[in-house]
């Protein structure tokens, strides 16, 4: 990262935008009038997270996805999401002291999917056959293509012809999809730019159906969204000129388009999102920090600019119900899930009694769905309601560091030990990356060398949606100390805050869209400083949990900062405005 990026960074942000109030319901004529069942908002991803639906994915990007669909159906907006359906999925147990992957089949006719029919597509001089199929919702649904070796998410690294091949067939198939089905996508999202094709099919279509090229490309433009999760585009794989030889351009129909593309390779290479940049006129990224920072260049060389639309969550999936009747009944969030004009008065109603029966009740969730679940030790933990539990959740990369707090395990144990707290780690690692399983081995190992550590800190593998779900509203404080700078977004914290848990966090990602007090802020000049700091608001959260009016200060101001950003009807409300402004 450059110094630029560096120094501002550094430099605290809570002044330089003011956080928007979201004061207005959805409005409904928008949807109306501009998007219809024919000409839906269709919405373009190669990962989904909706384990109620059968598609497993492996992080944040798929859940946002599946989030999108769910709010969008909650305010009936005509949405289509298209999607690969991998027909195997990865889990991960703990065995022998490491973490083993497990491939299991899945079947898409056990999710309520239908066969819609067969498309194809053009590979290496053949003709691919792929399998069209289709859930339909009220005013949303799911289009998948899949085939039976279209091997899983994310397999294969990231330039490879397995990639590649399954990047082509969710654009080149997935168009053709739409049009069996008599759709039109009046709006393309491509949530990423491995979803490129998709914005190119369609240029082609346009181009060689006889509109003129570059009127192709300004319709096109203008119709299509990349949505950028990624800091530094230097990171992207590239694909080489043969690679698109055999993959790309056989399906292509255009000469123009075909030529088009050709100009974009540089030595014999290209990035997918130098081409995405150039199809899609509106760009976003997904926090205030991430939309100011990401760098990325044109062909011409001038950085991108993004707009800033922070991801939420869908709140009637993450949030406990009874937590949601408090939010409509107190009027804190209108019927649209979105925070009303007052709600940040209403908030001061919530009393410390109010959060423990609360979590009472998310207490009894985490246990029901421990209970098959064993940790490191082989042991089903169940808690009472008492109990104080920290924890962290989340993909286990670099950047996230999950072995933090570990660091010095002596002042862990001090930390812990006085609220007899207990510490539940989960997420899962990277199928292939060795450097962090080993880490994660190490982490357990220094656990089990301590004897409060080795009963107290608990490791759960296959972090999944279901174990997410049960940790937001079960247990009391979460942690997230990505490395600043590096965390697009995240959504798990949302989760944790719209379920009263204590938020312990660095100011990075959607976190630094507020300001730094309204969370128990982890800052430090280098690592040690930082996780000096972490200990400390550890203690801090752990004794707010036994005074009433600690954690009633705390919780209510997390909310009153944090709601508006959190609301996944507010994020769509914005992809709408700036897609289809009035
Ligand atoms: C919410 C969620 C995520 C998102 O995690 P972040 O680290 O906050 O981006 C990832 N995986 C699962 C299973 C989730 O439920």
């Amino acid at each position: 990262m450059n110094d630029e990026v560096d120094g501002y960074f550094y430099h605290p942000l809570d002044n330089i935008e003011d956080t928007e109030i979201f004061e207005t319901a959805i409005d409904r004529k928008v949807f109306s009038h501009r998007l219809s069942p024919e000409r839906p908002y269709t919405y373009w991803t190669l990962e989904l997270y909706d384990q109620d639906n059968g598609i497993r994915g492996g992080g944040g990007l798929g859940v946002l996805a599946a989030d999108t669909r769910r709010v969008a159906e909650q305010v009936d907006v005509p949405f289509v999401l298209i999607t690969p359906f991998y027909p195997s999925e990865t889990h991960q147990k703990w065995e022998d002291g490491k973490i083993v992957d497990e491939h299991t089949p899945v079947d898409y006719s056990a999710f309520g999917f239908n066969f819609v029919d067969n498309v194809y597509i053009k590979c290496c001089g053949n003709l691919c056959k792929l399998d069209v199929i289709e859930k339909k919702f009220e005013s949303t649904r799911i289009l998948a293509v899949t085939e039976p070796n279209f091997g899983e998410l994310y397999s294969g690294l990231s330039g490879s012809d397995h990639r590649l091949y399954q990047e082509v067939s969710l654009g080149f198939g997935g168009y053709q999809a739409l049009k069996l089905l008599g759709v039109k996508p009046a709006i393309m999202q491509l949530n990423e730019v491995a979803t490129f094709f998709a914005a190119l099919v369609r240029l082609d279509e346009l181009a060689s159906n006889g509109m003129d090229f570059y009127e192709a490309v300004v319709y096109t433009r203008k119709h299509t969204l990349y949505t950028n999760h990624t800091l530094v585009q230097a990171a992207e794989a590239e694909f080489s000129y043969e690679q698109f030889e055999r993959f790309v351009f056989p399906n292509l129909k255009s000469k123009a388009v075909r030529k088009w593309l050709h100009d974009k390779f540089i030595d014999g290479k290209i990035k997918l999102s130098s081409v995405t940049i150039e199809i899609a006129e509106l760009r976003s990224g997904v926090s205030k920090l991430h939309a100011r920072v990401a760098n990325y260049h044109d062909i011409a060389g001038e950085r991108v600019k993004f707009k800033a639309i922070t991801n939420g969550i869908d709140m009637r999936k993450w949030v406990l119900p009874e937590i949601m009747k408090f939010y409509h009944d107190d009027e804190i969030l209108d019927e649209f899930d979105i925070p009303t004009s007052t709600f940040s008065e209403k908030l001061k109603a919530l009393s410390s009694d109010e959060i423990l029966s609360f979590k009472e009740i998310g207490r009894a969730i985490l246990n029901k769905t421990l209970s098959n679940r064993p940790d490191q030790n082989g042991e089903i933990l169940q808690f009472n309601p008492t109990d104080l539990i920290f924890d962290f959740k989340r993909r286990f990369v670099d950047y996230k560091r999950p072995n933090l707090p570990f660091k010095d395990p002596v002042r862990l144990r001090a930390v812990l030990e006085p609220y007899n707290a207990h510490y539940i780690l989960t997420g899962r690692v990277h199928t292939g990356d060795e450097r962090m399983a080993t880490i994660l081995s190490e982490v357990l190992e220094t656990v089990s060398k301590d004897d409060y550590l080795n009963s107290h800190v608990h490791y759960i593998a296959d972090y999944d949606e279901k174990l997410a779900y049960a940790l937001s509203v079960g247990s009391n404080v979460a942690i997230n100390v990505p490395i600043v700078g590096l965390e697009a977004c995240g959504t798990s914290w949302e989760k944790d805050v719209a379920n009263l848990n204590l938020l312990i966090s660095t100011h990075d990602g959607g976190v630094a869209d507020g300001s730094m007090n309204s969370y128990l802020n982890v800052y430090g000049a280098n690592e040690d400083e930082e996780r000096e700091e972490l200990y400390r608001r550890m203690e801090e959260a752990a004794s707010a949990w036994q005074n009433g009016f600690d954690l009633e200060v705390l919780i209510q101001k997390q909310l009153q900062e944090f709601l508006p950003v959190i609301s996944g009807t507010r994020m769509l409300n914005d992809y709408l405005n700036y897609l289809l402004p009035e």
